[in-house]
């Protein structure tokens, strides 16, 4: 049995000015050295040999070198030390020494059995991200790679702000909801909102990450009745913006697939507001793919129908044509459903679709809630009711439901 894995204590060392002892001139030194240095660390070097750019930086006066083996009493005054030798009896010495006198020493060959470990370190202005692998080096700088990536791009640091200031309004397509599935440009915005106004179907995870002076505005809960709610949403863009401030509108998979994204363009425009553009991941499309339904396959599906099932057939307002789609061979992809399923399957069937088409029902895609119901159209309306199946749903129709794969 191995013993648990204890997670070293992270904390930052102010060198400046103390003492810290480096044993070994080779290849690990050279790598260790420019960040002593630049904490302003007093550092001696004891080693007989050193690299030519560690030589460089003795002949720089940067550090003091003691060309010799390590002896015992080099760690004298030490408040850090690194055992970077390439004989593992020199290093044991030298964690020895440094445990005997209560310094936290580094150990190159045999970091588990140092009492201090070396984080992969970035540095971003005042901002320093160090990361450890728990014993894997490789992962550590692998995921110091992302963090840092993410600085820079301002998605970890929404404080700062980085980059040129925007102006106006960004129209962004949030995704289905899982945070990861924004695409970078709607995340390089969103780090540099002042206002966003957030969609219930709006990747909720996102809202979290902002910073406390970000102003969230729910567009589900501004004020008015249903009808007004759209010009609620368009006034407040608008009046933020002419505030000055970079207003994101973030919303459910893509702007304008029943977004009503257009509007708001619109509606900025009409202010004279600039308005910037950011496609989504739209659920219609991905939400069947993440629970493993193609909404094409070849020889079973040449065409995928996007349908809102918001309005019941035979509504005045309805600009579907249901028999139309009944009549469809290929793959229909139902939004707002689920409430109208038993109409609309019942409408698919008159129209002359097989009651055994499958139908696939998949609640709350891409996040941890994600449910998956398969039935066909005949059983679908008695379905929704025994599973409760709610919004939000797509519902995929179509024979490349059979087509699913394991997920
Ligand atoms: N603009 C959005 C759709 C808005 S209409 C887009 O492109 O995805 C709202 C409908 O989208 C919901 O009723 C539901 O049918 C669907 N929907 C959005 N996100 C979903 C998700 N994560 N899982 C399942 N359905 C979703």
């Amino acid at each position: 049995m191995t013993a648990p894995y204890l997670a070293p204590y992270l904390a930052g060392l102010r060198l400046a000015g103390r003492r810290v002892v480096v044993v070994g001139g080779g290849a690990v030194a050279q790598r260790r050295l420019p960040g002593l240095l630049d904490g302003g660390a007093d550092v001696l070097l004891v080693a007989p040999q050193v690299t030519p750019t560690v030589e460089g930086l003795v002949t720089a006066g940067r550090l003091a070198w003691e060309r010799r083996p390590y002896a015992t009493g080099d760690l004298d005054g030490a408040w850090y030390a690194l055992a970077l030798s390439d004989d593992p009896a020199v290093n044991a010495a030298v964690v020895a020494e440094a445990d005997g006198a209560r310094v936290f020493c580094v150990r190159a060959d045999d970091a588990a059995h140092g009492s201090a470990v070396t984080p992969a370190v970035a540095v971003e202005g005042p901002v320093t991200i160090g990361v450890l692998g728990g014993g894997d080096p490789r992962r550590a700088a692998a995921v110091r790679d992302g963090a840092r990536e993410a600085l820079q791009d301002g998605r970890l640091d929404t404080a700062a702000r980085r980059g040129a200031p925007v102006a106006g309004v960004a129209v962004v397509g949030g995704g289905p909801g899982h945070p990861d599935l924004i695409t970078v440009r709607g995340r390089r915005l969103l780090a540099r909102a002042d206002v966003v106004v957030a969609d219930r179907l709006a990747p909720q995870s996102l809202l979290a990450e902002l910073g406390p002076d970000v102003e969230i505005v729910d567009a589900a809960k501004l004020p008015r009745g249903r009808s007004m709610a759209q010009e609620a949403i368009n006034d407040v863009l608008v009046d933020r913006a002419r505030q000055g401030k970079f207003v994101v509108r973030l919303k459910g998979g893509d702007p304008f697939v029943f977004g009503r994204g257009s509007e708001e363009v619109a509606a900025c425009l009409d202010a004279g507001v600039p308005v910037t553009v950011v496609p989504g991941v739209t659920s219609a499309v991905s939400v069947p793919g993440l629970a493993g339904i193609p909404l094409t396959h070849r020889g079973v599906a040449h065409e995928a129908v996007v349908v809102s099932g918001h309005l019941a057939p035979g509504h005045p307002s309805s600009l579907v044509d249901w028999a139309a789609l009944g009549r469809l061979r290929g793959t229909l992809v139902l939004l707002m459903a689920v409430e109208q399923l038993p109409a609309i399957s019942e409408a698919l069937v008159d129209g002359g679709r097989d009651p055994d088409t499958p139908v696939a029902l998949i609640e709350n895609g891409s996040l941890p809630s994600e449910r998956v119901v398969v039935t066909d159209l005949r059983h679908v309306a008695a379905t929704v009711a025994r599973e409760d199946v709610r919004p939000p749903a797509i519902v995929v129709v179509g024979d490349v439901v059979r087509h699913r794969w394991a997920t």
